[in-house]
Protein backbone atom coordinates (compact mmCIF):
# COMPACT_ATOMS: atom_id res chain seq x y z
CA UNK A 1 0.00 0.00 0.00
CA UNK A 2 3.37 2.70 0.51
CA UNK A 3 4.59 1.56 -2.54
CA UNK A 4 1.08 2.26 -4.18
CA UNK A 5 0.37 5.69 -2.42
CA UNK A 6 4.18 7.11 -3.21
CA UNK A 7 3.15 6.89 -7.18
CA UNK A 8 0.78 9.69 -6.42
CA UNK A 9 1.94 13.15 -7.06
CA UNK A 10 3.08 15.15 -4.06
CA UNK A 11 3.30 11.84 -1.99
CA UNK A 12 6.86 11.13 -0.57
CA UNK A 13 7.71 8.25 1.50
CA UNK A 14 6.64 9.77 5.03
CA UNK A 15 3.52 10.99 3.41
CA UNK A 16 2.52 7.46 2.09
CA UNK A 17 3.39 5.78 5.29
CA UNK A 18 1.21 8.15 7.45
CA UNK A 19 -1.81 7.60 5.05
CA UNK A 20 -1.47 3.29 4.74
CA UNK A 21 -1.53 3.98 8.41
CA UNK A 22 -4.48 5.73 8.52
CA UNK A 23 -6.19 4.27 6.16
CA UNK A 24 -5.64 0.92 8.39
CA UNK A 25 -7.34 2.34 11.23
CA UNK A 26 -10.44 3.11 10.29
CA UNK A 27 -13.29 0.77 9.81
CA UNK A 28 -13.77 -1.73 6.86
CA UNK A 29 -16.46 -0.41 5.49
CA UNK A 30 -14.67 3.36 5.30
CA UNK A 31 -12.01 1.46 3.42
CA UNK A 32 -14.42 -0.39 1.01
CA UNK A 33 -16.00 3.18 0.45
CA UNK A 34 -13.27 5.16 -0.92
CA UNK A 35 -11.54 1.98 -2.51
CA UNK A 36 -15.03 1.82 -4.55
CA UNK A 37 -14.95 5.49 -4.98
CA UNK A 38 -11.55 5.18 -6.65
CA UNK A 39 -12.42 2.10 -8.90
CA UNK A 40 -15.68 4.15 -9.75
CA UNK A 41 -14.67 7.20 -10.91
CA UNK A 42 -11.57 5.76 -13.04
CA UNK A 43 -14.44 3.69 -14.48
CA UNK A 44 -16.65 6.00 -15.21
CA UNK A 45 -15.01 9.17 -16.20
CA UNK A 46 -13.45 9.84 -19.57
CA UNK A 47 -12.72 12.25 -21.72
CA UNK A 48 -15.37 15.23 -23.28
CA UNK A 49 -15.68 14.44 -27.01
CA UNK A 50 -15.35 18.22 -27.68
CA UNK A 51 -12.98 19.95 -25.59
CA UNK A 52 -11.41 16.87 -23.78
CA UNK A 53 -12.09 17.71 -20.18
CA UNK A 54 -12.57 15.21 -17.50
CA UNK A 55 -16.19 13.82 -18.01
CA UNK A 56 -18.53 11.10 -16.70
CA UNK A 57 -20.52 11.96 -19.89
CA UNK A 58 -19.36 12.00 -23.86
CA UNK A 59 -19.91 15.73 -23.42
CA UNK A 60 -19.25 17.67 -20.62
CA UNK A 61 -21.26 19.96 -18.21
CA UNK A 62 -19.41 23.36 -19.99
CA UNK A 63 -19.47 22.23 -23.30
CA UNK A 64 -23.50 21.34 -23.00
CA UNK A 65 -24.36 24.72 -21.03
CA UNK A 66 -26.25 26.78 -23.24
CA UNK A 67 -25.15 29.56 -21.20
CA UNK A 68 -22.51 29.48 -21.97
CA UNK A 69 -20.31 31.27 -24.89
CA UNK A 70 -19.85 29.52 -27.75
CA UNK A 71 -17.41 31.66 -29.27
CA UNK A 72 -14.96 32.04 -26.23
CA UNK A 73 -12.51 29.02 -26.38
CA UNK A 74 -9.82 28.76 -23.69
CA UNK A 75 -7.11 26.40 -24.41
CA UNK A 76 -5.62 25.50 -21.59
CA UNK A 77 -2.77 22.09 -20.83
CA UNK A 78 -4.37 20.61 -18.05
CA UNK A 79 -8.28 19.14 -16.62
CA UNK A 80 -6.62 20.78 -13.63
CA UNK A 81 -6.34 24.37 -15.13
CA UNK A 82 -10.12 24.53 -15.98
CA UNK A 83 -10.72 23.70 -12.81
CA UNK A 84 -8.60 26.59 -11.76
CA UNK A 85 -10.10 28.85 -13.94
CA UNK A 86 -13.54 27.67 -13.02
CA UNK A 87 -12.70 28.56 -9.44
CA UNK A 88 -12.00 32.41 -10.71
CA UNK A 89 -15.87 32.68 -12.37
CA UNK A 90 -14.36 35.06 -14.63
CA UNK A 91 -15.04 33.08 -17.44
CA UNK A 92 -18.28 32.39 -19.39
CA UNK A 93 -17.25 30.82 -22.08
CA UNK A 94 -15.62 27.24 -23.56
CA UNK A 95 -12.51 25.14 -23.07
CA UNK A 96 -10.28 23.28 -24.91
CA UNK A 97 -7.83 21.30 -22.79
CA UNK A 98 -4.75 19.41 -25.22
CA UNK A 99 -3.42 17.04 -22.42
CA UNK A 100 -0.45 18.23 -21.83
CA UNK A 101 2.35 20.42 -23.54
CA UNK A 102 4.64 20.12 -26.17
CA UNK A 103 8.33 19.24 -24.73
CA UNK A 104 10.35 17.24 -26.96
CA UNK A 105 12.87 16.21 -24.02
CA UNK A 106 10.05 14.14 -22.45
CA UNK A 107 9.12 13.16 -26.25
CA UNK A 108 5.58 15.11 -26.21
CA UNK A 109 5.32 15.99 -29.65
CA UNK A 110 2.25 18.17 -30.81
CA UNK A 111 1.00 15.13 -32.82
CA UNK A 112 -0.01 13.45 -29.12
CA UNK A 113 -2.17 16.46 -27.83
CA UNK A 114 -5.18 17.41 -28.61
CA UNK A 115 -4.06 20.39 -30.96
CA UNK A 116 -5.78 18.54 -34.81
CA UNK A 117 -9.29 18.77 -32.73
CA UNK A 118 -8.66 22.15 -31.99
CA UNK A 119 -7.60 23.34 -34.99
CA UNK A 120 -10.56 21.43 -36.58
CA UNK A 121 -13.25 23.04 -33.94
CA UNK A 122 -12.17 26.80 -34.69
CA UNK A 123 -12.12 26.54 -38.41
CA UNK A 124 -14.93 24.54 -38.41
CA UNK A 125 -17.60 26.88 -35.53
CA UNK A 126 -17.45 30.54 -35.54
CA UNK A 127 -15.00 31.31 -32.88
CA UNK A 128 -14.74 35.29 -32.01
CA UNK A 129 -11.81 35.08 -29.95
CA UNK A 130 -9.39 31.62 -28.45
CA UNK A 131 -7.44 32.64 -25.25
CA UNK A 132 -4.48 30.91 -24.80
CA UNK A 133 -3.64 29.86 -20.80
CA UNK A 134 -0.45 27.73 -20.51
CA UNK A 135 1.23 27.80 -17.69
CA UNK A 136 4.41 29.93 -18.30
CA UNK A 137 7.63 27.61 -18.96
CA UNK A 138 10.21 26.72 -21.81
CA UNK A 139 7.46 24.13 -22.83
CA UNK A 140 4.71 26.28 -22.31
CA UNK A 141 5.68 29.10 -24.59
CA UNK A 142 6.39 26.64 -27.47
CA UNK A 143 3.24 25.73 -27.25
CA UNK A 144 1.63 28.87 -26.77
CA UNK A 145 3.04 30.21 -29.97
CA UNK A 146 2.49 26.94 -32.30
CA UNK A 147 -1.00 26.35 -31.27
CA UNK A 148 -1.36 30.10 -31.62
CA UNK A 149 0.19 30.34 -35.26
CA UNK A 150 -1.83 27.51 -36.04
CA UNK A 151 -5.14 29.19 -34.84
CA UNK A 152 -4.55 33.07 -36.37
CA UNK A 153 -5.87 32.38 -39.76
CA UNK A 154 -9.14 31.50 -37.93
CA UNK A 155 -9.87 33.83 -35.18
CA UNK A 156 -8.22 36.20 -33.17
CA UNK A 157 -5.76 34.95 -30.49
CA UNK A 158 -5.01 36.16 -27.10
CA UNK A 159 -2.53 35.13 -24.07
CA UNK A 160 -3.31 35.48 -20.35
CA UNK A 161 -1.67 38.23 -19.05
CA UNK A 162 1.65 37.20 -17.50
CA UNK A 163 1.29 38.38 -13.08
CA UNK A 164 1.77 34.57 -13.42
CA UNK A 165 5.26 33.97 -12.26
CA UNK A 166 7.42 31.56 -14.83
CA UNK A 167 7.27 28.36 -14.26
CA UNK A 168 4.27 28.83 -12.06
CA UNK A 169 0.84 26.68 -12.61
CA UNK A 170 -1.73 27.88 -13.33
CA UNK A 171 -3.69 25.96 -10.70
CA UNK A 172 -1.29 26.93 -8.01
CA UNK A 173 -2.62 30.83 -8.78
CA UNK A 174 -4.96 31.89 -6.72
CA UNK A 175 -8.28 32.96 -8.00
CA UNK A 176 -7.40 36.84 -7.36
CA UNK A 177 -3.93 36.40 -9.52
CA UNK A 178 -5.95 34.12 -12.41
CA UNK A 179 -8.75 36.97 -12.79
CA UNK A 180 -6.19 39.29 -13.16
CA UNK A 181 -4.27 36.93 -15.61
CA UNK A 182 -7.62 36.66 -17.58
CA UNK A 183 -8.89 40.44 -17.87
CA UNK A 184 -5.50 41.61 -18.91
CA UNK A 185 -5.24 38.68 -21.52
CA UNK A 186 -3.35 40.37 -24.83
CA UNK A 187 -3.16 39.48 -28.60
CA UNK A 188 -0.45 37.04 -29.24
CA UNK A 189 2.46 38.38 -31.40
CA UNK A 190 3.52 35.51 -33.43
ZN1 LIG B 1 -16.35 19.50 -23.00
Amino acid sequence: MIEQLQNLPGVGPKTAQRLALHILKQPENQVQALAKAIVEAKKQVGLCSVCFHLSAESVCEICRNQNRDNQSICVVADSRDVIALEKTREYGGKYHVLGGVISPMDGISPEQLNINPLVKRVSQQSVKEVILAISPSVEGETTTLYVGRLLKPFTKVTRIAFGLPMGGDLEYADEVTLARALEGRRELDT
